[in-house]
């Protein structure tokens, strides 16, 4: 992949503006960046290697040259009142493009696409405020393509793997993959607001009606059956008395209960 063979594969698509780096920091700092700037809905930033790639709380995002595709997506206006929704919507659009190679992918709410239960995508949401109100969102997704995408074990929280792994032959070419994404994902952008879009999210969630435990800063972690979604998003767990425990958002990791 490079910026002309990305350019021609993506050139169907009214997208608002296109960088491309061989190597960077970070593919959503230059967004953010970006963004700050002027840049327009559906702008992107795409690199080859991130030296300093971030997944939440500043955790690494290890990708290195020529293993996978990693980019930040620009949304101007931001889709008030659904904000909460956004990553969803990217991880369904993942998902969707994961499927397109005859996979069966699952999402880890709220931000981790599973092949086999093992962790092959990640979404990092940011937003850029003006004021009280956020100007534009910035959408990272960095996802494993080849094998040499996948850290090493011992740096690993969550068993991980690369497309390449899992299909067991060459998988399809990087540009492809992201315009089936970025395809998946203007489709969805526009029900975004609907009952549809919720429904696709929770038929793709990984660990339904299993045990799991869900994590947050220092706190005690929650356990439940994991049942459903609420209409923003959040994740609904079914307790010991079958009584429904929301878990919102947050820097919050799901695992599945030992
Ligand atoms: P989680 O959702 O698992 O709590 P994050 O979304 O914050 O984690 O992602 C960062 C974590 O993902 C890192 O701490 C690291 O363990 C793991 N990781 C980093 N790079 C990759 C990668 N390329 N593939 C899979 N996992 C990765």
């Amino acid at each position: 992949m490079n910026e002309s063979t990305l350019k021609k594969s993506l050139s169907k698509l009214n997208l608002g503006g296109l960088r491309w780096f061989d190597s960077i920091g970070s593919t959503n700092d230059e967004a953010l960046a970006w963004a700050t700037e002027g840049a327009k809905d559906l702008s992107i930033v795409a690199a080859d290697e991130q030296t300093q790639g971030r997944g939440r709380l500043n955790r690494r995002w290890f990708t290195p040259k020529g293993s996978a595709l990693a980019f930040s997506l620009i949304l101007r206006p931001p889709l008030r009142p659904h904000l909460s929704r956004t990553v969803g919507l990217a991880a369904l659009s993942i998902a969707e493009s994961f499927a397109q190679s005859g996979l069966s992918p699952q999402i880890k709410w709220p931000n981790d696409i599973l092949l086999n239960g093992k962790k092959t995508a990640g979404i990092l949401v940011e937003s850029v405020w003006s004021g009280e109100d956020v100007d534009s969102l910035v959408i990272g997704m960095g996802i494993n393509i080849y094998k040499s995408s996948v850290p090493p074990a011992d740096i690993l929280q969550f068993p991980a793997t690369s497309l390449e792994e899992i299909l067991g032959s060459k998988p399809p070419k990087r540009e492809e993959i992201l315009l089936g994404i970025l395809t998946s994902f203007i489709h969805w952008r526009e029900r975004l607001g609907t009952d549809e879009l919720i429904h696709a999210w929770e038929e793709a969630l990984a660990f339904r009606g299993e045990q799991v435990e869900v994590k947050g800063g220092g706190e005690i972690p929650i356990s439940g059956k994991v049942d459903g979604l609420e209409s923003d998003g959040s994740l609904r767990l079914k307790d010991l008395h079958d009584n429904s425990v929301i878990v919102r958002f947050g820097d919050v990791s799901l695992r599945p209960a030992a």
